[in-house]
Formats: C-alpha cells, sequence, structure tokens
C-alpha cells in the first residue's frame, strides 16, 4: 500500500504527533493508501516555511521566464505521470475513468496555462494620468505573500492545480490542504514539485482535517491570504476566522445551477446535455445541472425522454471505461443525500427515476445513490433550494423566459446556469439576465482556465482563472512619481492646483 508523508520545506516527514489516516475506495470500502495528517504543529512548520521561502524572493523574486518554465515542468510531468495519477484518482475519489483521464489531462493543461500567465507584465504607466514632462503613474502588481490554498474532495488533482498555478505564476508561496478524504493525487503532485525543483518551502502539502489543520491555516499570522473552494457553510466559517486579521479570501463555494429549456430547443441536444450537466460525476459538481426547468410546451415529452435516457446510463465499478455513475466519496456523502431524497418524498414531489441506492450486490460495498430524478417540485422547497452534492435532479415547468429567469434566480447560488435554444439571440436575453458567474448556452461543464469562473451571491468571492485569477493572488501598487523640480509656488493642501 502506497504510504505519504507531509510534504514541507521541499522534504516528506511524518506528522509531529506521528498521526496517520488511510484514504478509503470508495467503490469497496477498502483501505487504499496510507497518508500523514498534519496538526496544528505542522501548519506551523508549514507556513513559516513558505513565509521563509516567500521572504528571500527566490520565488517571488525571479524572472517571470524562469519561474514559468518551472510552473510549467508541473504540467509536463503531470502528463508523463498521467496513466499512474488517473488509476489513483480513481481509486480514491470513485472518479469514473473516463473523468479522471480528462482531469488529470485538465490539471496539466491547468499549469501549462498559468505558466503563460506568468509572463504577463506587472508593471505598467498609467499614460492617461500622467503629466506630460514632470509627473508619471505606474501600477505594479506585486504577489500577496503566503498562500493558504484549501481544497475540496470532488476533483482532487485538478483543485490543487486551479490554486497552485495562478499563486505560483503570481510569485506567492503556499500551503495547499487538501480534503481529507482525497490526499492521494495531491501528495503525488508534491513529488512532482520536488522533481521539478522549485525552491524548498514553495509548496508545502499538508493534507489534514478541516476544523483543525484547515482551521489553523485560515488563522495563522504567517499566511496573507486564504484560496478556498468547498461549501458555502465552510466558506462563511472561514470568513469570520480571517477577518480576524483581514487576510485577503477567495472563495469558490457550492451551487444549485439553473438549467433552463426554450422550447425551440433541439430536443436531444438538451435532453443529453441536461443529463451530462447533472449526471456528471454522480452530480458531485459545484456547477451541476440540479434545477431543471423545462417550457411548459414541451414539458411531458421532455420529462419523459430524459427519464428514459437517464434510466439507461450504467451504474457501476468507475474503473470500467463503460461507467457513468460512480459511487459517491464517502458514507457519509451518502446518507446526506439519501436524506435529501427522503426530505423530497416527504414533500409529497413525485419521483420519475430513482429514489434510492441501486439494487446491484455488486455495488453493495459501495457509496452508491441510484440517479433520481423528481417532477413538478416547487421552486421553494427544500430539494430545489439546498445543494445536495449528489445523483438527484429536480424538475419544473415555465411559461415565458421572464418566469424561467425569476424563478433560475430565486436561490442564495449563483455560480453557473445554462439555457438550450436554437434561436442564440433569445438564448443571450435570457443569459444576460441570469445571476451566475458562468452561463452556457447549448453546453455544460465546459470550463477554461483562461477564462475567469465564479459564484455571484453566497457561491463565493473572487474568480478564478485567466489573468483576473491571477491578480487575486496579487496586490496592486499605485506610485506617483513627480520629478521634484520646483516650477510654481506650491500649495500642499490644494492638489487640483495646476503647476
Ligand atoms: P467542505 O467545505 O466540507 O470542505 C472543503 C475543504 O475545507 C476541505 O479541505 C476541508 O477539510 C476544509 N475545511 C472544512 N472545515 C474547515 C474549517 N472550519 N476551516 C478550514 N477548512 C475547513 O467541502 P467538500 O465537502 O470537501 O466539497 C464539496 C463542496 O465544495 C460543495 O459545496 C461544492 O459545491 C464545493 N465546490 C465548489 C467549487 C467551486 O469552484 N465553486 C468547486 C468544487 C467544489
Amino acid at each position: 500500500m502506497k504510504e505519504y508523508k507531509l510534504f514541507i520545506d521541499g522534504k516528506f516527514t511524518g506528522s509531529k504527533d506521528g498521526k496517520s489516516e488511510y484514504a478509503v475506495n470508495p467503490f469497496d470500502g477498502k483501505e487504499m493508501a496510507k497518508f500523514s495528517v498534519a496538526s496544528r504543529e505542522d501548519v506551523d512548520v508549514a507556513a513559516s516555511s513558505a513565509r521563509k521561502a516567500f521572504d528571500s524572493g527566490l520565488w517571488s523574486e525571479l524572472p517571470a521566464a524562469e519561474r514559468a518554465e518551472f510552473i510549467k515542468k508541473i504540467g509536463d510531468r503531470i502528463n508523463e505521470k498521467a496513466p499512474e495519477l488517473v488509476g489513483l484518482e480513481v481509486l480514491n475519489s470513485g472518479s469514473t475513468i473516463k473523468k479522471a483521464k480528462e482531469d488529470i489531462f485538465l490539471s496539466a493543461r491547468a499549469f501549462n496555462i498559468f505558466s503563460k500567465l506568468a509572463l504577463q507584465e506587472n508593471e505598467c504607466e498609467l499614460k492617461e494620468i500622467s503629466k506630460a514632462g514632470f509627473a508619471k503613474n505606474f501600477l505594479r502588481y506585486e504577489p500577496v505573500g503566503v498562500v493558504g490554498a484549501i481544497i475540496p474532495w470532488n476533483f482532487p488533482l485538478k483543485m490543487a492545480a486551479w490554486k497552485l498555478g495562478p499563486a505560483l505564476a503570481a510569485g506567492c508561496t503556499v500551503v495547499l490542504k487538501p480534503s481529507e478524504l482525497t490526499p492521494v493525487t495531491a501528495m503525488e503532485l508534491a513529488k512532482i514539485i520536488e522533481e521539478a525543483g522549485l525552491p524548498p518551502g514553495v509548496v508545502n502539502i499538508i493534507p489534514g482535517y478541516g476544523p483543525e489543520a484547515g482551521e489553523y491555516l485560515v488563522k495563522h499570522p504567517g499566511v496573507s491570504m486564504i484560496a478556498f473552494t468547498g461549501s458555502t457553510a465552510v466558506g462563511k466559517k472561514i470568513m469570520q476566522v480571517a477577518a480576524n486579521d483581514f487576510k485577503r479570501l477567495t472563495l469558490e463555494c457550492g451551487g444549485k445551477s439553473a438549467n433552463i429549456v426554450l422550447d425551440d430547443a433541439d430536443m436531444n441536444i438538451a435532453i443529453d446535455g441536461s443529463i451530462y450537466g447533472m449526471f456528471y460525476h454522480s452530480g458531485q459538481c459545484c456547477e451541476a445541472a440540479t434545477r431543471l426547468f423545462v417550457h411548459e410546451k414541451i414539458y411531458g415529452d421532455f420529462v419523459a425522454a430524459l427519464v428514459e435516457k437517464t434510466g439507461k446510463l450504467k451504474i457501476g465499478n468507475p474503473m470500467d471505461p463503460a461507467t457513468d455513475i460512480g459511487p459517491l466519496i464517502s458514507k457519509k456523502q451518502k446518507e446526506k443525500v439519501l436524506g435529501y431524497i427522503e426530505s423530497g418524498k416527504r414533500d409529497g414531489f413525485k419521483i420519475a427515476l430513482g429514489g434510492g441506492v441501486p439494487s446491484s450486490a455488486e455495488l453493495s460495498k459501495g457509496n452508491f445513490v441510484a440517479p433520481t430524478i423528481f417532477i413538478d417540485v416547487d421552486n421553494r422547497s427544500k430539494i430545489a433550494q439546498e445543494e445536495i452534492f449528489g445523483p438527484v435532479l429536480v424538475v419544473n415547468k415555465f411559461k415565458t423566459d421572464g418566469d424561467a429567469v425569476s424563478l433560475a434566480n430565486d436561490v442564495i447560488y449563483g455560480l453557473a446556469a445554462g439555457v438550450w435554444s436554437k434561436d442564440i439571440e433569445r438564448a443571450r436575453k435570457v443569459a444576460d439576465k441570469l445571476k451566475a458567474g458562468t452561463v452556457w448556452i447549448n453546453e455544460w461543464h465546459l470550463l477554461n482556465e483562461r477564462v475567469p469562473f465564479g459564484g455571484y451571491k453566497q457561491s463565493g468571492i473572487g474568480r478564478e482563472f485567466g489573468r483576473t485569477g491571477v491578480e487575486e493572488y496579487m496586490e496592486i501598487k499605485h506610485i506617483h512619481v513627480d520629478d521634484g523640480v520646483p516650477r510654481v509656488k506650491r500649495n500642499w493642501y490644494d492638489t487640483v492646483v495646476p503647476r
């Protein structure tokens, strides 16, 4: 069995209190790896190492081209090790092998894209503000400092790449805390970072529990910023703790995305897209298309075909390339999802598909929940409002495009949304009114590390990806330079006096 130690200051080391845990395969409940669990003391050492590395300038002041080379090397090495990483991701996270292949490829791509973003100029002159002859104004972008990055379990390596890529591109140093449920590929990434030769302390990777290692990282005085992806509930706790010393924050949190099918949509494409949007990774995606609104004119036919096609998804061993629906991450998550299904039943909503665990004996040891579709669901009900994070879809109808927008926006989240229509102008009018950070028209799940991604409302604060995402990890400094030559009598109190 593979065994992983904490990665601190460029070295692999056991936790100070000797604590370790097993990572468990969600398909069969078997232990698949052992890992050291970070204590507060370990967080302390990791944060100090990241602080020392930052203050040394060995990374933050390295020429951008050299930093970019290191970042690219990490991506290249992920590609070289892809077959091994794919296998580990399936075993640790329950991701289907189809998805894991995509995830590993996209993790490598993320480092590649962020290596290019590292090359962008971090200083510019504001010529339109500068005063010809005597005053110049400059903007200078500087790395924030030490970043505490905290990530969830649903895309273990990709989430690590989405935090490390922009932070390193900006010139920050990092303490990354992977989820206690899925530390394996993050620890493989630590090996890759060691091989890539980054200076010690630039990246530290320490799996541990949220309320202990996570919260202590948020509190740590040596940490300048927290970059968090996870639930809205934990995001709120982090905001409260980070308020003590005014830490910079980015929060990528939960979602309950509205998926709107207009009456002129291509039925087949919209049905396939809605199934993909909702049931990809068994619904364990922040941007999943969990609330489906279908125009009343096509509602009956659409729902019947949707239910039939969803019923054909193959539930099974995630290692099998034919599997569409794998297990949920944990027993706890399975019980949570089943609890929501019970809540929908209690509220009297009709179940058109699923509604419990699959009957197959082969799946009995895994954390499986059958794809479930509730129809005619009141938009104010618990199952229509709360993030379930499992394969549970709620469906409702609407009359006008305006009604669809009102239903879609009537939720605390605002991460993503989608519109299906052959009339792009009409779909754009709907998209423009949706309160969501990403809106797909005739698509779902397509994200690109070059384009900002993040949430409105309680789905988050800040944006990942693109130059915008890198700037989240930077301070912006304005430098005003006067040539100091006396010209006319100066009135220091009147800044608008022309000189
Ligand atoms: P979670 O909030 O339970 O945990 C996320 C991380 O926070 C884990 O590493 C956990 O150990 C840590 N944590 C828990 N309590 C903490 C505390 N008090 N202080 C500091 N850290 C703490 O989320 P999860 O169950 O791992 O992941 C699922 C959630 O993540 C869903 O809500 C999903 O929508 C969200 N998510 C959001 C995005 C996005 O981009 N918006 C992407 C993926 C997942």
